[in-house]
Protein backbone atom coordinates (compact mmCIF):
# COMPACT_ATOMS: atom_id res chain seq x y z
CA UNK A 1 0.00 0.00 0.00
CA UNK A 2 1.38 3.39 -1.26
CA UNK A 3 0.59 6.84 -0.26
CA UNK A 4 -1.86 8.17 -2.40
CA UNK A 5 -0.08 11.51 -1.98
CA UNK A 6 3.23 10.76 -1.96
CA UNK A 7 3.82 7.60 -2.83
CA UNK A 8 5.50 6.32 0.54
CA UNK A 9 5.63 3.06 2.08
CA UNK A 10 5.52 4.35 5.15
CA UNK A 11 1.65 3.59 5.61
CA UNK A 12 -0.07 2.40 8.74
CA UNK A 13 -3.47 1.49 9.35
CA UNK A 14 -5.56 4.45 10.81
CA UNK A 15 -8.93 2.28 11.95
CA UNK A 16 -11.79 1.90 9.85
CA UNK A 17 -14.30 4.42 7.91
CA UNK A 18 -17.35 2.76 7.58
CA UNK A 19 -16.30 -0.56 6.12
CA UNK A 20 -13.14 0.58 4.65
CA UNK A 21 -10.20 0.68 6.28
CA UNK A 22 -8.55 4.34 6.81
CA UNK A 23 -4.57 4.88 6.46
CA UNK A 24 -1.88 6.96 7.15
CA UNK A 25 0.92 8.15 5.82
CA UNK A 26 4.13 8.56 8.10
CA UNK A 27 5.69 10.65 5.68
CA UNK A 28 3.03 13.36 4.87
CA UNK A 29 0.64 13.36 7.52
CA UNK A 30 -1.85 12.22 4.51
CA UNK A 31 -5.06 9.90 5.42
CA UNK A 32 -6.71 7.99 2.89
CA UNK A 33 -8.94 5.24 2.40
CA UNK A 34 -8.26 1.88 0.88
CA UNK A 35 -10.69 2.12 -2.41
CA UNK A 36 -8.61 -0.47 -4.32
CA UNK A 37 -9.92 -3.45 -1.51
CA UNK A 38 -11.46 -5.80 -3.01
CA UNK A 39 -12.86 -6.84 0.64
CA UNK A 40 -16.54 -7.15 0.53
CA UNK A 41 -16.49 -5.29 -2.88
CA UNK A 42 -17.87 -7.80 -5.56
CA UNK A 43 -16.35 -5.95 -8.98
CA UNK A 44 -18.90 -7.35 -11.64
CA UNK A 45 -17.12 -4.92 -13.93
CA UNK A 46 -13.60 -6.48 -13.58
CA UNK A 47 -15.08 -9.78 -15.09
CA UNK A 48 -16.61 -8.16 -17.48
CA UNK A 49 -14.01 -6.92 -18.95
CA UNK A 50 -12.03 -9.33 -18.68
CA UNK A 51 -14.39 -11.10 -20.72
CA UNK A 52 -14.44 -8.00 -23.10
CA UNK A 53 -9.90 -8.75 -22.99
CA UNK A 54 -10.49 -12.25 -23.90
CA UNK A 55 -13.50 -11.72 -26.82
CA UNK A 56 -11.50 -8.81 -28.39
CA UNK A 57 -8.42 -11.45 -27.79
CA UNK A 58 -9.59 -14.34 -29.08
CA UNK A 59 -11.00 -11.79 -32.17
CA UNK A 60 -7.58 -10.39 -32.87
CA UNK A 61 -6.16 -13.92 -33.13
CA UNK A 62 -9.07 -15.05 -35.60
CA UNK A 63 -8.10 -12.34 -38.01
CA UNK A 64 -4.58 -13.32 -37.90
CA UNK A 65 -4.97 -16.98 -38.19
CA UNK A 66 -7.28 -15.94 -41.22
CA UNK A 67 -4.26 -13.87 -42.22
CA UNK A 68 -1.60 -16.29 -42.15
CA UNK A 69 -3.69 -18.57 -44.11
CA UNK A 70 -4.61 -16.37 -46.85
CA UNK A 71 -0.35 -15.32 -46.93
CA UNK A 72 0.68 -19.18 -46.52
CA UNK A 73 0.71 -20.48 -50.07
CA UNK A 74 2.88 -17.82 -51.46
CA UNK A 75 5.45 -17.13 -47.95
CA UNK A 76 5.99 -20.73 -47.76
CA UNK A 77 8.55 -21.51 -50.28
CA UNK A 78 9.94 -18.59 -49.21
CA UNK A 79 10.15 -19.25 -45.32
CA UNK A 80 11.48 -22.78 -46.25
CA UNK A 81 14.20 -21.88 -49.41
ZN1 LIG B 1 2.34 10.47 2.07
Amino acid sequence: MNCLDCQSTHVSQNGHRGAKQNYLCGDSGHQFIDSYSPKGYPDPLKGKGLKLYVTVLAASINLLLHYLKFWEIPLLPHIIS
